[in-house]
């Protein structure tokens, strides 16, 4: 089983009845359904997996009893594959009506033509926003525990954040790292139960609470966090070579502003519960939308998918009625 999706022989220019963007859960779900409706379907996107590829053991999603997160994607390959859906990986960067029909245009293989397009974009993860962010990202700094974990054996480490990431990221730092200091900005978490309780177990584990890291130093790579209490405003400095910032993603506003989609006061594409936008024959599943904000999964994001090529069939069955 393969991690890429086959891409078939597809020609710019080619005309599809669905064009799924983006290769997260949400495309494959999409994608599945949609070759079930027996409509000719593409899906274009940079990743095959999306955010699926920083994620370790999946043990949350009905079926598929301590999946690897790539094995997961492995399979979902194949489902699509089963089906022959093309699938290529590719940057869309914009889409467009013209007469009846969407005009897909990617980066590198041209134009696609389609009645309808799932969006499935997911979500950029969000920054911090201190000095030396920017600086040592790549040299101390990251925004994936589970693709840089190992990579910090034998070394003292911080997380950021109070959300599943941080936590999952922090009981998988535990065994990696001397010490993972722990920062959150409340005293509560958002985080599972599940995750919290578990990192609470670990002896090499220090939460600090109400506080924030405000800088981040050091000379090739990270030597130290500034951290500050935001009740108190005390500083302290911790001697670290990582900071693992898992505070959460922003929404695709800008892609989906520039394509006429139209979002809601958080930033996420506004859908029905069809998952169908503002947009005639355009639908939207998975992170990227507003639905079950808060709850971002892989099984509800694959459940967004199914509803959103349902919706599309619907669409086109009707289009065509009206013909
Ligand atoms: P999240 O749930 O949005 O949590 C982000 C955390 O970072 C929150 O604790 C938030 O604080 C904190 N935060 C946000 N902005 C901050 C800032 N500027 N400075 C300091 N702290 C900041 O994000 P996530 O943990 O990445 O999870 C995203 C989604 O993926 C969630 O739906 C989550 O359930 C899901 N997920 C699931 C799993 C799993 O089920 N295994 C694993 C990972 C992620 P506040 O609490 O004060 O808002």
């Amino acid at each position: 089983m393969s991690l890429l999706p086959r891409s078939f022989d597809i020609k710019p220019g080619e005309k599809f009845d669905v064009i799924i963007i983006g290769m997260g859960p949400a495309a494959y779900s999409a994608a599945l359904y949609s070759a079930r409706y027996m409509l000719k379907t593409l899906v274009i996107g940079e990743t095959p997996g999306g955010q699926l590829t920083e994620a370790g053991e999946v043990d949350d999603y009905l079926g598929l009893i301590g999946i690897q997160a790539a094995d997961m994607i492995k399979v979902f390959n194949k489902h699509i594959e089963k089906y022959n859906v093309p699938a290529i990986m590719d940057t869309v960067e914009s889409f467009r009506k013209e007469g009846d029909e969407y005009i897909v245009k990617t980066k590198r293989r041209g134009e696609f033509k389609a009645d309808s397009i799932i969006v499935t974009v997911g979500v950029k993860r969000r920054k911090l926003n201190v000095p030396g962010e920017a600086e040592f990202t790549g040299r101390g700094v990251s925004y994936c525990s589970v693709c840089d974990a190992p990579l910090f054996k034998n070394r003292p480490v911080v997380v950021v954040g109070g959300g599943d990431s941080a936590l999952e990221g922090a009981e998988l730092l535990s065994r990696y790292a001397t010490k993972v200091y722990v920062v959150h900005r409340r005293d509560e978490f958002k985080a599972q139960p599940i995750y919290v309780e578990s990192v609470k177990q670990k002896p090499n584990v220090e939460f600090i609470l109400n506080s924030t890291v405000k800088e981040i130093k050091g000379d090739k790579l990270v030597r130290k966090a500034i951290v500050q209490n935001l009740k108190t405003g005390e500083t302290r400095e911790l001697d670290v070579n990582g900071v693992f910032v898992e505070i959460g993603f922003e929404p695709p506003t800008d892609f989906a502003r520039q394509n006429g989609l139209e979002v809601d006061n958080n930033g996420y594409i506004k859908v029905d519960e069809w998952m169908k936008t503002n947009l005639e024959g355009v639908f939207a599943a998975g992170d990227c939308t507003g639905m079950w904000l808060g709850f971002r999964q892989v099984i509800t994001s694959a459940a967004q998918g199914a509803v959103a090529a349902r919706g599309s069939f619907t669409y086109l069955t009707e289009k065509k009625r009206k013909k």
